[in-house]
């Protein structure tokens, strides 16, 4: 084993693509691996329940990752909704604002994630964090920023005292490669769970089955993972 593999490690799981690649990722890498989700108030409660129907897959499907793959967390954090006002809290159209940032953005939603996902794993005995954040497709999101975590990376292990290593796999990855990523981690039947189980639509919908799983097929995350499967099953 080596130090890595020992090591305890906290995913940011929300129940979608993104975060379950890495969890696959974290289970391949470390001894122990635990999860944390955030109920703010989403107006979609389905990603509440994905993520119970991906964790119960995974521990069905994949014995040598099952006993690695320990508690899950579920933080309500629904005091966001005092400080929001998003497509994503609120029923509104998703549109693009004049800063040019989609108004799902909530400011800074990310680093108040990662602080909460801090002190738990601090409280459970892990050193590491996991998160899905990605600078290639949501570079509109300056809190995904390889930077700007770097900087909390930092922050947090000084504020704990202890190292606090802030782990995304995805964040130079196109979707085609996250898809290729969760492939290589847990073959066909991984990619067919994330299909089947995981969740993305802005809109809530999980009434049309495509080829890259659930959802409305038009808002901006349906489009952006139909394109990026296609480019993914293209590559092949
Ligand atoms: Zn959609």
């Amino acid at each position: 084993m080596n130090a890595a593999s020992q090591r305890k490690a906290l995913v940011l799981f929300s129940g979608g693509q993104d975060s379950t690649a890495c969890l696959a990722w974290a289970l391949e890498r470390y001894a122990q691996v635990e999860t944390i989700g955030f109920d703010y108030g989403q107006r979609h409660r389905i990603e509440l329940d994905c993520r119970l129907d991906v964790l119960r897959g995974l521990h069905a499907q994949f014995p040598a990752w099952s006993p690695k793959l320990g508690e899950d967390h579920l933080l309500d954090l629904s005091l966001l909704g005092q400080l929001s006002d998003t497509a994503l809290t609120e029923a509104r159209a998703i549109e693009l604002q004049a800063n040019g940032l989609p108004n799902t953005f909530v400011p800074g939603r990310n680093l108040l994630f990662l602080s909460f996902a801090a002190t738990l794993a601090y409280r459970r005995g892990a050193s590491v964090l996991v998160g899905g954040m990605c600078e290639t497709d949501y570079s509109g999101y300056p809190d995904c920023r390889d930077n700007t975590l770097k900087a909390l990376q930092v922050a947090l292990s000084l504020g704990l005292d202890q190292p606090m290593t802030i782990e995304t796999p995805l964040m130079f990855l196109t979707k085609a490669q996250t898809w290729r990523l969760s492939e290589q981690l847990g073959g066909t039947a991984l990619n067919d769970l994330i299909i089947e189980r995981t969740h993305t639509c802005y809109l809530g919908q999980r009434d049309q089955r495509h080829a890259w799983g659930y959802g409305c097929g038009s808002c901006p995350a349906c489009e952006l993972r139909a394109r990026g499967h296609a480019e993914f099953m293209g590559l092949r």
